[in-house]
């Protein structure tokens, strides 16, 4: 607590108050897991509801629950085993292992060193002189390496296999394709959504809940037809956005303000796909409470780009004087889908039927079993479905003599006689072709830090401080707060009821009767509860109740018959408050 930063102050009151806390205090805790507490829990709830639906719900995708934990080879197959790594820097002096291109950001003016290659980050540690942020050691000569984010484990006792935990919950749906599409009857586009937790040994968990090493997506896979129409863009292109394009960051230029239909028209967004869900993503981030004000798209950078995206933005947000990515929106091609198609030997692919049937070419082989099964015994069958493969994929590796496939790690070399290759006409319906993927990837963790920090506020009540949080009462963890004046059992017991009526009715409700109605009042504000209602002994009289807004602190006085109905009415933003208050 020592410049009393919105975030350190922010931090305070999430632990005081029920919302994340360091897991596992009473054994010291452990760097990168948090708890969420029983404010925290119900916001983080709101927030993934409210995702739902709009991104599965209204947009009519399906959601898939996957297992967190995956066998080895769907990581060998999407590449995480190989390449999903950060830069790693150990200080040799107090052994504090530090992320590199963070070390970098820190200590430069280099914004995005993630993008850069090994050699440069070590260049840049030794030119500024670099030091360890924990002894102050230099690192100038100390080697960067390259370290792989993901847990590993052991499926099963005994000769058990290698699995992992989940780096991102994507690679669910993927491995699920084949079966995913026959449930969408092998339509495009279709779409298929995922809100799970997902692990990462991070090198330097930091700031809370922002960067941990157990974390909450919220991932929709919109697998679309390569050559089909892109999407409507009319809903989504008067949407108002801030961009960073690549070109602007690369040359210090300036954001652009823009709508996302002139954005995709004019070529800054590639694809319109894209465009569609950053549009949507614009909207529904400021209805969760995201201040538009402190948020905006960038764009990756080609080196920072992950190798099979065309085009990938992030969603930011500025917290505490630092932009922070929220989601990224990619346009993953056929990656996914063309490696696990390669990997598991399974067809990930559509069958897209023609208008009217088409005579093509078609490569094929009829090899020759009188050379072929002497020659390679119980392995003849893969030979062929080798030489069938290739003859498929690649035409031109006929071209010569003889041609070459590999069979279980070991590569033959066939005479293209023996192989019996032609080139057929064939009349065909259609044609499966492997779909490409767009998603939209959510932080949920991240969004809930984003919400409290652009929610915090303090200010001056009836001549005292006040601290609360402006949430949305659509997500805001406690719609209501219901209080009896004073202890008293008539007013207890009617206040009781009221809360119970409340909750029947859908109602998140807390109900308070401890200590004067002043402290009441704050304590709710300091959790972002939007309304309190307040039983009196009037109460009791004229069956009418005095609702109080959290933001304003205006007070009316509602009949308790309309309570349950008005209250939902303004928490799902069907009425306001001001409107209330202004005919009261
Ligand atoms: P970063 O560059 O910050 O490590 P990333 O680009 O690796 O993030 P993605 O792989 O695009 O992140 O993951 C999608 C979303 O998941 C991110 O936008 C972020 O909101 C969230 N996320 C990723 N890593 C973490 C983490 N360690 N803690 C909390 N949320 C995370």
């Amino acid at each position: 607590m020592s410049d009393g930063s919105t975030g350190e102050k922010l931090t305070e009151l999430a632990k005081r108050r029920g919302y994340f806390f360091r897991s596992s205090g009473v054994y010291g805790g452990v760097g990168g897991f948090y708890t969420f507490g029983p404010q925290g829990a119900a916001l983080k709830g709101n927030l993934e509801e409210a995702w739902r639906d709009r991104f599965a719900v209204a947009e009519g995708h399906m959601e898939i629950d996957a297992p967190t934990i995956m066998p080895e080879p769907v990581f060998e197959a999407s590449g995480h085993l190989e390449g999903f790594d950060d830069m790693l820097i150990e200080c040799p002096e107090c052994g504090a292992t530090v992320r590199a291109d963070h070390l970098v950001e820190d200590g430069t003016d280099h914004e995005d060193a993630e993008s850069l290659p090994i050699p440069e980050v070590e260049a840049v540690i030794a030119e500024y002189a670099l030091s360890c942020p924990e002894c102050g050691a230099g690192l100038a000569d100390v080697a960067v390496e390259e370290f792989n984010l993901m847990f590993s484990t052991r499926i099963g006792p005994g000769d058990s296999q290698p699995g992992y935990l989940r780096p991102e919950t994507a690679q669910g749906i993927f491995v699920e394709f084949p079966r995913l599409s026959e449930y969408a009857r092998n339509k495009l586009p279709f779409g298929v959504a995922q809100i799970g937790r997902a692990y990462r040994n991070e090198i330097s968990p930091r700031r809370s809940i922002v960067r941990t090493r157990e974390f909450t997506q919220a991932e929709l896979e919109l697998f679309v037809d390569p050559t089909g129409d892109g999407p409507d863009l009319e809903p989504v292109a008067d949407v108002p956005v801030r961009l960073y394009p690549a070109s602007a960051q690369a040359d210090g230029g300036e954001e652009l303000r823009t709508t996302i239909g002139e954005a995709v028209a004019d070529g800054t967004i590639a694809d319109p796909w894209v465009g569609y869900f950053m549009g949507v993503a614009q909207e529904w981030y400021e209805a969760v409470g995201v201040d538009p004000d402190r948020f905006r798209y960038r764009q990756h950078l080609a080196g920072e780009r992950a190798h099979y995206a065309s085009d990938c933005w992030d969603a930011e947000s500025e917290v505490d004087g630092n932009w922070i990515e929220l989601a990224g929106f990619a346009h993953r091609g056929a990656y996914d889908l063309s490696n696990h198609a390669e990997n598991s030997g399974e067809r990930f692919t559509v069958f897209r039927q023609y208008d009217e049937p088409k005579t093509v070419e078609r490569a094929a082989v009829d090899p020759d079993m009188s050379e072929l099964g002497p020659r390679f015994g119980a392995d003849a069958g893969a030979v062929v479905e080798a030489l069938e493969r290739l003859a498929d994929r690649d035409r031109a590796a006929f071209d010569g003599e003889t041609v070459t496939v590999d069979v279980d790690g070991e590569r033959h070399e066939i005479d293209v006689e023996t192989a019996g290759f032609a080139v057929e006409e064939e009349t065909v319906a259609g044609e499966h072709v492997t779909p490409h993927v767009i998603e939209p990837s959510f932080g949920v963790d991240r969004l809930v830090y984003t919400v409290l920090e652009h929610a915090y506020r303090e200010d001056e009540v009836d001549g005292e401080p006040r601290t609360y949080l402006a949430l949305e009462p659509a997500v805001a963890p406690t719609a209501v707060g219901v209080f009896p004046l004073q202890r008293d059992d008539a007013l207890e017991a009617e206040a009781r009821k009221v809360a119970r009526e409340l909750r029947a009715f859908g109602l998140s409700v807390t109900y308070d009767d401890s200590g004067a109605i002043g402290r009441r009042y704050r304590r709710q504000d300091e959790v972002g509860t939007p309304f309190c209602v307040t039983v009196d002994y009037e109460s009791l009289e004229d069956r009418a109740v005095t609702v109080r807004e959290r933001d304003s602190t205006d007070q009316v006085r509602l009949p308790i018959d309309e309570l349950p109905a008005t209250l939902a009415a303004l928490r799902a933003g069907d009425r306001s408050f001001e409107e209330l208050y202004s005919n009261n």
